[in-house]
Parts: structure tokens; C-alpha cells; sequence
């Protein structure tokens, strides 16, 4: 080490080793899908490849790229294998990951407007146009009352919207958190109960579901007034466009008549159906969008923009930088005092944050929101055929409708069958698939949407779950 700190990687040997780890990148695209979905590794077996110590002397930068193949390999579930039908799709693309190294290469955090203009403005306008390519309501653009702001995933939206209705609640009624009570469907995300948790809500109802597992309004309804009678404080109404389990539907318009009777929040967990919205065939499923207050989808998910990157929208910024802005002296800045700028930093509960907006930037012009269109419309046609094989063969049936690209299916033979065939199926290494309950019963989830899964890897899949089940 010399008296100017320690020796760094010279430019030279980055770009040798940028160049080698991108053409690292591009085989391990080429090759993902002959490589076994699942893991195979036993728990503990990646870290006892480690040393016990951390490094005391440098080490090459050409032996810790080997264990990229070595160490590293071996641990990975391939999210990119076109042959993952398991949870919902993690997918990306070449110029989101481009992106994110651009990213990590200017090593800039935009807490502030002025921390990098370039990383508020982007994410701002980028924001703004989803609006528009989703169909959003027009007031949660940033030019109107609302807008919108990238965060790490779909939960911290929820987390932030729950503690936002928390706030304004305390400030309106004047009561104590724990006498707060939150409302969600029995199908929706664990985010929601995890979230009101956190934020210190001292009541959660989980609403029944109909045949379509989506939320029954009227015993929302029935649920509100029942804890108003117990001199409790209806707060928040967590809706979904597409449950976890099996892209349930919540009847938006219905709920948000409902929270707007009784005066509660209502947001919306779309993470993983609302890339969809961008055509325009599935935007019945979001009707009466405009009387939500918050809103929450994933281009992490769904829209070929690489984890992390989820958007959270309100409808009205004010109430949300209310709870969350808090000026220490170091922050003070002429900018954010002009009122001129956004300042990120207030939309959500992390100070520093990531230049998120340049991979989604990047994937928007890269594809266009024709291209974009193009992968949701192939994905659920996939989808619609895989469900018109299960329904064709006796052996199986459909649990749910399938209103996007996730088909739910058990066995007809019962619930050890349906456990054997989803064992089955992922001990073979070709496939991974997601093995559920519904109603208690065990199912099946094949969800669609990585970004190369075509027809063939589809009927490969069909023909292995024919042979085994
Ligand atoms: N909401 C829904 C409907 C989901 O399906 C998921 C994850 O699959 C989440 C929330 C949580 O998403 P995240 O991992 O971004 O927190």
C-alpha cells in the first residue's frame, strides 16, 4: 500500500475484466437453460466453500472471477431459465442490466434533487409517463396532485402507504394506533399484514373471497361497520389487482366506494398484474383506480426491468411527504427550499437511494411500450393455452380463473397426487414450478413470464407433468 490509500484496479485492467465479465453475462444467457433450475446444493454447502476469515492481502481479480463458475454457480436458482414457472417471474433484459452497471458506475445517490438532478428528473418523468402507458389516473402525475417514486419492492410501498394512513388517521381522529384497524382479503399479500405490523395497527381483518377469490365487498362492508360499532378506527383498505395465490381480482370501484363512504385509505397492490395494464385489454381489471389513494406495482416482476425497481404512486403527494419529511441541518439544502424540486428522499422511508430510474428508462426506450405489449400478450396466450391442455385432460382441473399469465391446477386424483406431481416435476432439475394451498387443498402454480419462455418450453412442460402425473 503506498501513502495515496491502497492500490486500485487500474482503468486498463477494468475494461479487460468489464469486457471478460460481459461476455460472462452473455454465456451464462446463452447457457442458463440448460442448466438444472433449482439449486442443488445442501444448506451450508456454498459458505463452507468460503474461507473463515475475510481476506487480510488483496487477491487477484482474475481468482475471485473464477469462483464466479466455482463458488458461486453451483448456489444460483436460474430465474433466467425459460423454463421457470415458479412464484411470479423475476424477468430483465440486456438494457436494464446495462443499466444497472451504469449505474453502479456513477455511484451517485439522489436522496436530493441537487445529490444528482439527472437521477430525480428521469425517475420523475419516467414515472409520469406510466401514467399514461398504464393508464393510471391523470392526478397521480407529478404535473398534478400525485406522483410517483421507485422503491425496492412492492412490500416498501405498502409499508409506506400503511404508515402514510396511519399518520393522516392520527392527525384527523386523534386516536391511538392501536385502536386502528386495517382491511385486506384473505388471498392478499403477507406484505399487507407484515406492513400494518410495523407500522403499529393494532387490528387486521382478513375479508372472505368469492369463487374468484376475489374480496367480498359487501362483507368489507359488514367488517367496517362492525368495528365502528366496537368504537374501533377503520384506517386502511388494501386491495388487489392480481393475489399472489392465484391473481385474484379485487372489484376496485366497489371497495373504493366503500373506503370513501367511511372515510379510510385505499391502496393498491398490483406488483405483479400491473405491467399488464400497459395493454389496453386488461384495464377493465383496474376499474375505479382513480378512488385509490396509493398504488403499488413491479416492472421488477413483470416488465423485463431487472430486481429491484417497484413503483408506488399516490394520488396526492402531500399527505405522503407530510409524514415522512424531517429536515435535519445537514440536509438543508437552496434547491429543496425553492420548492422548485423533488426531493425523493421524502417519499419513502430509505434516505439514500439508487439511480433505479435509468434500467426502467432504458427498458421503456429499448422496447417500446410495443415491445413491452408484445411480451405481456405472449405470456398470457401461453398462459390460456397451457389452461386449455388441463382442461382437456380428465387427470386435471383449473382451481381458479386465469386472467393474466398464472394458471392454477391440481390433480382430480386428490391432494396427495397433486403433492407428488409437484415433487415430481421440480426433482426432474428441467422445471420449477410453485406447489400452493387453496381452500386448504393443495395446487398447483404455473406462472408464465420469464422473459425467453416460448411455446416449446411450455409443451415440455406439459409433456413431462402428462408423464408423471
Ligand atoms: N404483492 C403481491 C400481489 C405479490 O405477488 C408480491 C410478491 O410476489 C408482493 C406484493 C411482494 O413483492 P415484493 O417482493 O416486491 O415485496
Amino acid at each position: 500500500m503506498s501513502s495515496d490509500g491502497p492500490d486500485h484496479m487500474s482503468s486498463q485492467d477494468f475494461r479487460r475484466h468489464g469486457y471478460a465479465l460481459i461476455d460472462w453475462i452473455a454465456n451464462y444467457w446463452e447457457g442458463v437453460e440448460s442448466m438444472p433450475v433449482l439449486a442443488d446444493v445442501a444448506p451450508g454447502e456454498i459458505r463452507s466453500r468460503l474461507p473463515n476469515f475475510a481476506p487480510e492481502a488483496p487477491e487477484p481479480f482474475e481468482s475471485i472471477l473464477s469462483d464466479l463458475d466455482k463458488i458461486v454457480l453451483p448456489g444460483i436458482t436460474h430465474w433466467q431459465n425459460p423454463n421457470w414457472f415458479a412464484y411470479f417471474p423475476a424477468n430483465s433484459s440486456p438494457p436494464s442490466v446495462l443499466a444497472e452497471l451504469v449505474s453502479a458506475g456513477l455511484g451517485v445517490q439522489g436522496m436530493l434533487w441537487s445529490t444528482s438532478p439527472a437521477v430525480t428528473e428521469i425517475e420523475t418523468q419516467v414515472m409520469d409517463w406510466l401514467v399514461d402507458l398504464l393508464d393510471l389516473p391523470q392526478p397521480w402525475k407529478t404535473t398534478s396532485e400525485g406522483g410517483g417514486v421507485l422503491q425496492m419492492s412492492a412490500s416498501d410501498s405498502t409499508h409506506t402507504a400503511l404508515v402514510v394512513a396511519r399518520h393522516k388517521a392520527s392527525a384527523v381522529n386523534n386516536v391511538d394506533a392501536s385502536s386502528m384497524v386495517v382491511y385486506t382479503s384473505s388471498q392478499a399479500h403477507s406484505s399487507i399484514e407484515k406492513g400494518a405490523r410495523i407500522a403499529g395497527y393494532g387490528h387486521i381483518r382478513l375479508i372472505e373471497v368469492d369463487a374468484n377469490q376475489a374480496m367480498v365487498s359487501s362483507a368489507l362492508d359488514a367488517a367496517i361497520r362492525k368495528d365502528l360499532d366496537s368504537g374501533l378506527t377503520p384506517v386502511f383498505v388494501g386491495a388487489a389487482v392480481g393475489t399472489t395465490g392465484t391473481t385474484g381480482v379485487d372489484p376496485i370501484r366497489e371497495i373504493g366506494i366503500i373506503a370513501a363512504t367511511h372515510n379510510l385509505w385505499l391502496h393498491v397492490d398490483a406488483a405483479y398484474a400491473g405491467s399488464a395494464m400497459i395493454c389496453a385489454e386488461f384495464r377493465h381489471h383496474q376499474d375505479g383506480l382513480e378512488l385509490a389513494h396509493s398504488y403499488t406495482f413491479n416492472p421488477h416482476k413483470w416488465m423485463m426491468v431487472n430486481f429491484d425497481c417497484s413503483a408506488f404512486f399516490v394520488s396526492d403527494r402531500k399527505p405522503l411527504i407530510d409524514c415522512l419529511s424531517i429536515l435535519p441541518p445537514y440536509l438543508k439544502d437552496e434547491a429543496s427550499e425553492s420548492g422548485a424540486v423533488i426531493d425523493y428522499r421524502d417519499w419513502h422511508v430509505p434516505l439514500g437511494r439508487r439511480f433505479r430510474a435509468l434500467k426502467l428508462w432504458w427498458v421503456l426506450r429499448s422496447y417500446g411500450a410495443e415491445g413491452i405489449r408484445e411480451m405481456i400478450r405472449h405470456h398470457v396466450s401461453l398462459a390460456d393455452y397451457f389452461a386449455s391442455l388441463i382442461i382437456k385432460d380428465s387427470r386435471f382441473e383449473l382451481v381458479a380463473p386465469h386472467p393474466f399469465a398464472l394458471v392454477c391446477f391440481r390433480c382430480t386424483a386428490g391432494r396427495e397426487a397433486t403433492q407428488a406431481l409437484t415433487a415430481a416435476v421440480n426433482a426432474t432439475g428441467n422445471f420449477y414450478w410453485t406447489g400452493s394451498t387453496l381452500n386448504d387443498e393443495p395446487m398447483i402454480r404455473v406462472s408464465i413470464g420469464q422473459t425467453k419462455t416460448t411455446k416449446e418450453h411450455v409443451d415440455r412442460l406439459w409433456k413431462t407433468l402428462s408423464d408423471l402425473a
